[in-house]
């Protein structure tokens, strides 16, 4: 993993996109952030910590609560540890160009593996949100080349099938 590809995307003098990994978490624990992103395609970007770097999905329809219901996220680029909080216009003409916000940022933890590493190299793995929004156990599976499954698992943080069809309403 590196910033290659993520810095390749980008013109530095125009956007005011994180150069680097410059910040660091609090307390040694892992975070998570989720960007809403009004770009030509209105999309969630997914990203958890990874050392100095965030592994990053995009999430087309955006996390669902109903464990029933299989969202797809599409791995993109590495991005920098420091990504996770910015918020702005990323300029017209630019790579993603449109408004991104922070849907949802906190911490989380590997489940059923010590690292996210680890997990990413067995195509599926589990782990815990600790968000405002995003919280309990969720699921990334690795389908083909770059399309993952983001589902919600079945615990007191998930909607009901019912309830999540009511929400949309
Ligand atoms: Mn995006």
């Amino acid at each position: 993993m590196s910033l290659e590809e993520y810095s390749a995307k980008r013109d530095f003098s125009k956007t005011k996109e994180s150069t680097d990994g410059e910040e660091t978490a609090q307390d040694g624990s892992s975070i998570f952030v989720c960007q809403e992103h009004y770009a030509s395609r209105h999309h969630f970007d997914f990203r958890l910590q990874c050392g100095d770097l965030l592994v990053s999905w995009a999430v087309p329809k955006g996390p669902s609560f109903d464990p029933t219901v299989k969202r797809l996220a599409v791995r993109t680029e590495d991005h920098p540890l420091a990504y996770a909080s910015f918020e702005g216009e990323i300029p017209q003409g630019e790579y993603g160009a449109g408004r991104v916000t922070i849907w949802d940022a906190g911490t989380y933890r590997m489940e059923d593996f010590p690292t996210i590493e680890e997990g990413l190299a067995r195509g599926a793995f589990r782990f815990t949100l600790h968000g405002q929004r995003m919280k309990g156990s969720w699921n990334l599976v690795h389908m083909k080349e770059k399309n993952w499954l983001l589902i919600k698992r079945r615990d007191e943080h998930s909607l009901a099938e019912e309830g999540e069809k009511a929400k949309r309403r």
